[in-house]
């Protein structure tokens, strides 16, 4: 049995993000329906993508007949081609992942890259980690996109998407499962990526406050293990 797929609570299951950060691993989400599942996020790679798709299986978990991206980047989208089901996300994330697609990707491309601009050195050293062959990938434009909120069935719960935006991403998308008291918060609330971030940037600790709510007492991040609401005021009140 993978060990690494933990069940958050009713509905709701979490492959979690890899601990080594050099990784960057993101986690995905699984958000379980009568007959089928909702992933949020699709993976760093193809091949993680493959190892969840197994131990889902494993579990019994109902297949998943689409995936919601919280943002555009690498490490929530590239194991996409591996799912083969459609994609929605925010407007903006389609629009940033056809600008992403436009571009060469390969081990050499990620090398010429690296040369170029050494900031991209840690997050380019772990795409070549992580794709292996990049016949094996592409990159999934989201078939359908929103706005602002969109509402989405998935059969025995409702999952809901907002748009929040932020400095880590514009394109930063929150999803609530209110059966379930789950907020999946990506990567929301992190300052800018390494490569883009200065020494004042900090975690948006405002964003967080405003989405803590009682109606929800799980907050899944994708770089870090699932906090209960209790957990997320206390580090809220130490960091002021
Ligand atoms: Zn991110």
């Amino acid at each position: 049995m993978p060990a690494e797929l933990i069940q958050v609570t009713d509905h709701v299951w979490l492959w979690p993000s890899h601990p080594d950060p050099a990784r960057v691993q993101a986690a995905v989400g699984i958000v379980v329906g009568d007959d089928s599942s909702l992933l949020v996020d699709a993976g760093q790679s193809p091949d993680l993508a493959r190892k969840i798709k197994a131990a889902m299986d494993a579990e019994g978990l109902p297949s998943p007949a689409a995936i919601v991206y919280t943002h555009y980047h690498w490490d929530h989208t590239w194991g996409a081609c591996a799912w083969d089901i459609p994609v929605i996300a925010h407007d903006l994330c389609g629009q940033f992942l056809a600008a992403e697609a436009a571009k060469p990707w390969s081990h050499d491309y990620l090398r010429a890259e690296m040369e170029r601009d050494h900031l991209l050195v840690p997050s380019f050293q772990a795409r070549a980690r992580a794709i292996r062959n990049f016949q094996d990938f592409h990159i999934v434009l989201p078939e359908q996109t929103f706005v602002t909120t969109r509402t989405l069935d998935i059969g025995g719960a409702t999952v809901e998407l907002e748009h929040v935006g932020g400095r880590h991403s514009p394109d930063s998308t929150v999803v609530r499962v209110p059966a379930a008291g789950v907020i999946f918060l990506g990567d929301a609330y992190y300052p800018p990526p390494y490569h883009l971030r200065s020494p004042a940037d900090a975690p948006d600790l405002d964003l967080v406050a405003s989405l803590v709510s009682e109606d929800y007492d799980w907050y899944v991040e994708s770089h870090d293990r699932p906090h209960r609401r209790a957990e997320v005021l206390d580090l809220l009140r130490a960091a002021t």
